[in-house]
Parts: C-alpha cells; sequence; structure tokens
C-alpha cells in the first residue's frame, strides 16, 4: 500500500515536471513577438518606424542619455509606446532622476508593461517592454523615488507622447 502510494506520487511528479516544461516552452521561443496581441514580421516593423524607434524598441537598443526627444520634459499627457499607440506611461509619475532618460515612478496600468529578466550587461536587470506588442522599453530599477521606490528607466525613441 505505502509503494504503491509513492509510485503514484512519482507519476504525479513527473506529470507535474512535464507540464511545467511544455508551459515554459513558448518564453524560450526564438520568436517571442509571436506571443503578443500585435506581432509583425521584422520587414514590417522596419517599415513602420523610423531607424532609431527600431533599434530600440524591436532591436533592444538604448538611446544615448540626454540626447534624447522627452527626458527633460515636464509637459502634462500621457506617453504611448511607438510602436503600438498603447498608453504606457503619464506624465503624472514622470520625475527628473538626472539620469538623461524620461524616468518613471509606475507604469499607467500594472498591465500595460511586462517585465522579464535581463542578463546581457553585468548581472541582472529587470527588462521593461510594452504588453501588447512586445516593443522594448527600457529597465526597470529599485531606486526610485516614494511611493513605489521604483524607477522605470526608458527610451524617448520609445514613446509617443500625446499632450492631456
Ligand atoms: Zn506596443
Amino acid at each position: 500500500m505505502h509503494r504503491r502510494t509513492v509510485l503514484k506520487a512519482g507519476a504525479l511528479l513527473g506529470l507535474g515536471i512535464l507540464t511545467n516544461a511544455v508551459k515554459i516552452q513558448p518564453v524560450q521561443a526564438k520568436e517571442p513577438g509571436k506571443m503578443f496581441e500585435i506581432t509583425k514580421t521584422d520587414a514590417e516593423w522596419q517599415a513602420l518606424l523610423t531607424p532609431a524607434q527600431y533599434r530600440v524598441l524591436r532591436k533592444d537598443g538604448t538611446e544615448p542619455p540626454f540626447q534624447n526627444q522627452y527626458y527633460a520634459s515636464t509637459a502634462k499627457g500621457v506617453y504611448h509606446c511607438a510602436g503600438c499607440d498603447l498608453p504606457l506611461f503619464s506624465s503624472d509619475a514622470k520625475y527628473e532622476s538626472g539620469t538623461g532618460w524620461p524616468s518613471f515612478w509606475q507604469p499607467i496600468s500594472e498591465s500595460a508593461v511586462g517585465r522579464k529578466s535581463d542578463w546581457s550587461l553585468l548581472g541582472k536587470r529587470t527588462e521593461v517592454h510594452c504588453s501588447r506588442c512586445g516593443g522594448h522599453q527600457g529597465h526597470v530599477f529599485p531606486d526610485g523615488p516614494k511611493p513605489t521606490g521604483l524607477r522605470y528607466c526608458i527610451n524617448s525613441a520609445a514613446l509617443h507622447f500625446k499632450p492631456a
């Protein structure tokens, strides 16, 4: 009886591992863009975006600090994704971080942005992207102001500002 229970538990455990393996597969797929509501081919994105937008949004590029459109902007309004126009950040959560990139202490809603671990540069950072088209926005760091303590460090080229 005891042995049978153990075997059954083992079988369930094996099944659990198998289910997990199947579940995580899409994350490791070569084309993560397929998981998003808005998907386009690389050629379509290149035709739609400026070279600077394409480099940031589709190639995870980073624009130079202090040489981008919105870092010093204090205008009231909403920053939309430059790839698909989804509202991502409000000027109400924008602050002067001194980094030379537009910085926000929260996205316009929790569902607007997705996050993933990024090991590309000296240790772990958390990458931030548009939840609708997967376009790379920037990174989020734990050194922001209250109330969240977060700093969403975003590329101007990934944003399109609409005044209130
Ligand atoms: Zn988008």
